[in-house]
């Protein structure tokens, strides 16, 4: 599919589709015919087609361009649409208004300004995403976005959001993947050496360059015990994790809305995030046994926070803390008899 350029746009612009119906819809089949084509073409209109063309919804305006066409007037829209004579006669004409009425409302339930049809396939259009970039896509496509079964991934978006991912890790996003792994990227590490990895790693920030060994879980990391509130969802959970960035990475690691209000309440440093890890994973389990009740079952939350464990209610603040304070204990104790 070829890239549409990089223009944003915000304007307020309604480009919408002409719903004039005094225009003539045609078939994609005949747009290579210019409008002088289609001018009155004199001659009968026999009783039966009348009778065809009312059976089917429409009334015969008048006969055009040739003897195989006619002009059809929808009884649902009052658009005019011109089909062959044996279109009438074989099958259910298309009503061009009502087919441009049907993509204007896809559009327009999918948060999609139309902009045009794409003359190289009558299937696909050129929209303005809410984002402000022109994506091309499929009518059939803007239809199941509308009706909540697809999003529109906006690709210069995501590159975007791909880019600054890598950045935060030390790594620049090169390209999609070479071997044409649709969850791999090609990055390249701050020391030059390029390597394929896992889009989801990077964002987790969970990649070693396998060229100068710089590893993730040596890395500096923090263990965190953070409030998640979500009025809307009357939710109010605290979720006790580790990151090399959780100020910076948490919303987007935890896939939360903009409204959730997120509140840290206590940062602990460890020196690398393998020793996070291994702290973070002995703490969870000590409060999944000895505080079973304190646990919020994934389905409270599985809507509003993308992972699958280590969410707790409110009233274990105190134990967790107490936990925290224990692994930095035994941090300065390690930290003393090196
Ligand atoms: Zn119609
Ligand atoms: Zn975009
Ligand atoms: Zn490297």
């Amino acid at each position: 599919m070829p890239e549409l350029p990089n223009t944003r746009d915000r304007s307020p612009h309604a480009f919408r589709e002409t719903l004039n119906q005094s225009r003539l819809w045609v078939s994609h089949r005949s747009r290579h015919v210019p409008s002088c084509g289609w001018s009155d073409y004199d001659g009968p209109i026999a009783p039966d087609w009348h009778r065809m063309a009312d059976e089917k919804g429409f009334r015969i305006v008048g006969r055009i361009r040739d003897r195989f066409h006619l002009t059809l007037e929808c009884r649902a829209c009052g658009a005019h649409t011109a089909v062959k004579l044996f279109a009438l006669r074989d099958s259910r004409p298309r009503c061009g208004g009502c087919a441009a009425i049907k993509r204007q409302n896809a559009a327009d339930g999918a948060k999609l300004v139309f902009l045009r049809r794409d003359p190289q396939h009558h299937k696909y259009g050129v929209f303005r995403a809410p984002c402000g970039h022109d994506v091309r896509r499929q009518f059939g496509f803007v239809e199941k976005v509308r009706k909540g079964e697809a999003d529109v991934k906006c690709r210069v978006c995501l590159i975007e959001t791909e880019k600054a991912e890598a950045l935060a890790q030390g790594w620049e996003r090169v390209g999609p993947d070479p071997d044409g792994k649709a969850n791999y990227r090609l990055y390249r590490h701050r020391c030059g050496h390029h390597q394929r990895v896992a889009r989801v790693n990077m964002r987790n920030g969970q990649c070693d360059c396998a060229a100068c060994g710089e590893s993730w879980s040596s890395k500096p990391s923090v263990i965190y015990l953070a409030r998640i509130q979500l009025s809307s969802a009357n939710l109010d959970v605290v979720k006790l994790g580790y990151s090399a960035n959780p100020k910076r990475r948490f919303r987007h690691q935890l896939g939360l809305s903009k409204l959730a209000k997120v509140t840290f309440l206590r940062l602990l440093p460890m020196p690398t995030g393998h020793d996070a890890c291994a702290a973070e994973k002995q703490a969870n389990a000590s409060l999944v046994r000895d505080f079973p009740d304190g646990v919020v079952p994934i389905a409270t939350y599985s809507a509003h926070i993308n992972v699958v464990s280590e969410i707790y209610r409110p009233a274990l603040i105190r134990e967790i803390t107490t936990l925290m304070d224990q692994i930095k204990a035994r941090l300065v104790a390690a930290d003393t008899t090196r």
